[in-house]
């Protein structure tokens, strides 16, 4: 039916979103080292793939490298959430970096994963996405050769050196459903594969697919907040898509097109796990300017994870008396 004159535009918020965990000690890992250390501080790869971020802790004295080499000798160092590969550990020791490292756990569980599999004499399959850092960290922390594959076709074309000795494990920010097809190829292929499901993919990577599933269910159009280098937010968009929504990826309210709106009575927003909150009420407001608008949020999984900040960071103990 037509749009009434007036109607006021659904804005339906996605629950959870925004945020995980490990993005949440990241960021709390640069800001106290700035505190503690005093700027600059050096961090190995956007801490978190989110521009804004990444933004604000450079203004507060943040430097952000590619490689270590460009980081002075002894300097404080902080490993992006992503994870870094033994070699770059390695790098660090040898050039003396007082490094603190921000992996977020869930990653570094799937590196002992790994690693665990090796142990056991076993050829390590990773699914993930190549070139992506915590892809690159992963290969470089399981010893020995790591099989890289994206599809169900990537398997077909497998050469392994014992299809007996085989496990395979996940980069944390996968899509559920492909994620399945490719361990049911695996599985098909090498009956005797072992491996974790898709539990290598996180709890907030899980979660927030699932809401923004019933977010597209529930609307015309749906915004995902966050970077174009974000693999859990390019993960949304494609979900949303699939499910036969027009879906956009923005970095933030300067990212809206109001022509998106024509004809539309709700517009859904989530945001990738690195994306802040601020970023989406700036969204609902620029949403709001644009048409008169009634915000409601959707229920969704209850998120209570924390992740312990690395010791020398860590608040210390209150005094025993
Ligand atoms: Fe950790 Fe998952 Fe957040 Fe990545 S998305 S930092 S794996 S909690």
């Amino acid at each position: 039916d037509p749009i009434l004159e007036g109607e006021p535009l659904d804005i339906v918020l996605a629950e959870p979103r925004g945020f995980c965990a490990g993005v949440e000690r990241a960021i709390e890992i640069v800001e106290r080292a700035l505190a503690k250390y005093g700027a600059p501080v050096y961090v190995r790869h956007e801490i978190v793939h989110n521009r804004h971020v990444v933004q604000d802790l450079r203004a507060k004295g943040a430097i952000f490298v590619g490689e270590l080499d460009e980081v002075p000798p002894g300097a404080v160092t902080i490993f992006s959430a992503h994870g870094v590969a033994r070699a770059v550990e390695d790098e660090a020791g040898q050039r003396s970096l007082h490094v603190i490292d921000a992996t977020c756990p869930l990653v570094t569980r799937v590196h002992l994963g790994g690693q665990r599999y090796v142990r056991q004499g076993r050829e390590v399959v990773l699914i993930g996405h190549a070139g992506h850092p915590e892809v690159v960290g992963t290969i470089g922390q399981i010893p020995g050769r790591v099989h890289l594959v994206e599809t169900a076709e990537d398997v077909a074309r497998l050469e392994v050196t014992d299809p007996d000795q085989l496990a395979f494990v996940t980069q944390t920010t996968l899509a559920v459903d492909d994620t399945r097809e490719v361990i049911a190829a695996l599985q098909a292929r090498f009956p005797t594969i072992v491996g974790p499901g898709i539990r290598d993919i996180c709890y907030a990577t899980q979660n927030r697919q699932e809401a923004v599933r019933q977010l597209a269910a529930e609307t015309d159009l749906v915004l995902v907040v966050g970077s174009p280098n974000s693999s859990n937010s390019n993960r949304l968009r494609e979900l949303a898509q699939e499910m036969g929504r027009t879906a956009f990826l923005i970095d933030d309210a300067d990212g809206l097109d109001p022509a998106w709106l024509d004809g539309r009575r709700s517009v859904g927003i989530t945001a990738g796990a690195s994306a802040p909150e601020h970023l989406v009420q700036g969204v609902i407001a620029a949403l709001g300017r644009l048409r008169p608008a009634q915000v409601r949020r959707l229920t969704g999984a209850v998120e209570d994870m924390h992740f312990r900040l690395p010791a020398e960071l860590a608040d210390p103990e209150p005094v025993a008396r």
